[in-house]
């Protein structure tokens, strides 16, 4: 059940975010009724028991963040599924979303962000996520923007970024940023609330300590 979670509550001008914290790239947030699953990954919850989507996002093809056990728990005939072009060899009915995009689904406005390293490469000399494969999202709820990166680096696009409330950013190595690149990325786009997500076995307080003089609130849950 999902009081087994820890959930934080983001006051909006259009009513209360419950975000409730899954575990690794997973979230759930409810919104005026809606409920919003973020990459569900069964590995974390039992996604029979958790309350069905209106919206699913996912953020790319690797199998912790598209899981099709997790996304069928979840799904009903009303549910939209966002997502990239690469997850629709598994999942045919979906939107998807191009890096950069602006569009409104089930009454809010999404922005796709560009996920992907810059620093970080397989052996073979491949980026663990090559540009345009995976997005993150912004979630724009009344005065509040709320951003879910995905597997990414601190990109130009990231830094670029403006009025981000909330931004949940990911740490785990050697895929995605050390928290030096997530304090950059903050110093940058300068989100009012962190939370580091997608942490693995990085170090949080590393991140604490990085951003301790800075104007930003970090708040680490469980989300290794
Ligand atoms: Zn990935
Ligand atoms: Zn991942």
């Amino acid at each position: 059940m999902t009081a087994t979670f820890e959930t934080d509550v983001i006051s909006t001008s259009a009513g209360d975010v419950a975000i409730t914290f899954i575990g690794h790239g997973s979230l759930m947030m409810e919104f005026n009724n809606k409920i919003i699953h973020v990459d569900p990954f069964s590995e974390l919850a039992d996604y029979s028991q958790l309350p069905k989507a209106d919206i699913i996002l996912v953020t790319h093809e690797h199998g912790d963040h598209l899981d099709l056990g997790a996304l069928e728990n979840i799904r009903t005939e009303k549910t939209i599924v966002v997502l990239k072009e690469l997850c629709t060899a598994k999942v045919k009915d979906g939107i998807v979303m191009h890096n950069g995009e602006t569009r409104e689904v089930g009454g809010l406005t999404l922005n796709a962000v560009p996920a992907y390293n810059i620093v970080n490469k397989r052996p073979s000399g491949e980026p663990f996520h090559p540009k345009g494969n995976g997005n993150g999202y912004i979630i724009t709820f009344g005065d509040t923007r709320i951003y879910i990166a995905g597997d990414t680096e601190n990109t130009p696009e990231m830094k670029d970024l403006q009025n981000i409330s909330v931004a949940f950013l990911p740490m785990n190595l050697p895929y995605t940023m050390t928290p030096e690149m997530v304090a950059d990325a903050v110093r940058s786009f300068r989100p009012r609330i962190l939370y580091p997500y997608h942490f693995g076995k990085t170090d949080t307080s590393a991140i604490v300590d990085l951003l301790k003089d800075d104007d930003v609130e970090v708040r680490i849950r469980k989300m290794a």
